[in-house]
């Protein structure tokens, strides 16, 4: 593998199947999460021809679906595990100002639950929420995973480290005024991956995100911490691999 990849490529923490739709011959190492219910087999087949990558299973807060049962919803992420034998439970999580924001919490609760039981890293979406996540987190004793695309201050950022929760660092980093880039100064290396969510939140004037963006944050992390970047390509790599590799062998 250290001869495929080179020193500076930066292993892609979260990101999605719709960006990956190039026949890209290269070696990816990411991490690529689901959004809705229904994702469990498009995400098996594109591991199968991308070993290096890993996979969720999960609902994305922005499409969870009101009109099925609790139980239900259960049952389809649990079957889909069984099946895909995914490396990560996610994307799932909660957004304040989106719809249905206790139903929110209550399948959120249900990732958690399934994470926990199968030893599986979770990967959260978190907007204006932190208060929530926490609280919920607290009802849980052991867990791991990953907040993505972390935008909160240095504080929360240590409440979620004592929760063995990593944060994912995208392109909000490249915004000055952010909560993040005012915070990132005093949240320690060891907490933090690299991520695209692509297609998403792209930077600048882009359209579409990809994992190749990945480098221009490690870049930026690199200044706003004063760290070389070698040094820090090799720590949010480190981190990577120590948070789903760890996962249940398949
Ligand atoms: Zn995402």
């Amino acid at each position: 593998m250290s001869k495929l990849i080179d020193d500076m490529y930066v292993y892609d923490a979260h990101c999605h199947l719709e960006s990956l739709k190039d026949k890209s011959t290269k070696p990816r190492i990411l991490a690529v999460a689901a959004t809705e219910l229904n994702d469990g087999l498009k995400l098996a087949r594109y591991r199968q021809n991308n070993p290096l990558a890993k996979i969720g299973i999960g609902v994305h807060p922005w499409y969870i679906q009101s009109n099925l049962t609790l139980d239900l919803i259960t049952e389809k992420l649990e079957t889909a595990i069984l099946k895909y034998q995914p490396d990560f439970i996610g994307e799932t999580g909660l957004e304040k100002l989106k719809p249905e924001f206790d139903l929110q919490q209550e399948i959120f609760h249900i990732h958690l639950q399934l994470a926990q039981k199968y030893n599986l890293p979770v990967v959260i979406h978190c907007v204006r929420a932190y208060n929530e996540l926490l609280a919920i987190l607290s009802k849980f004793t052991s867990l791991r995973g990953m907040v993505h695309a972390y935008n909160a201050n240095s504080e929360t950022a240590k409440q979620l480290a004592k929760k063995n929760m990593l944060l994912g660092i995208g392109s909000i980093i490249l915004n000055e005024s952010s909560q993040l880039s005012k915070s990132i100064e005093k949240i320690p290396l060891e907490q933090l991956l690299i991520e695209s969510d692509a297609p998403y939140m792209p930077y600048g004037a882009k359209e579409f995100s990809s994992s190749g963006d990945c480098i221009l944050y490690a870049k930026q992390l690199a200044e706003n911490k004063k760290i070389n970047l070698t040094e820090i390509i090799s720590k949010v790599n480190q981190n990577f691999i120590t948070l789903f590799n760890s996962a249940v062998t398949r």
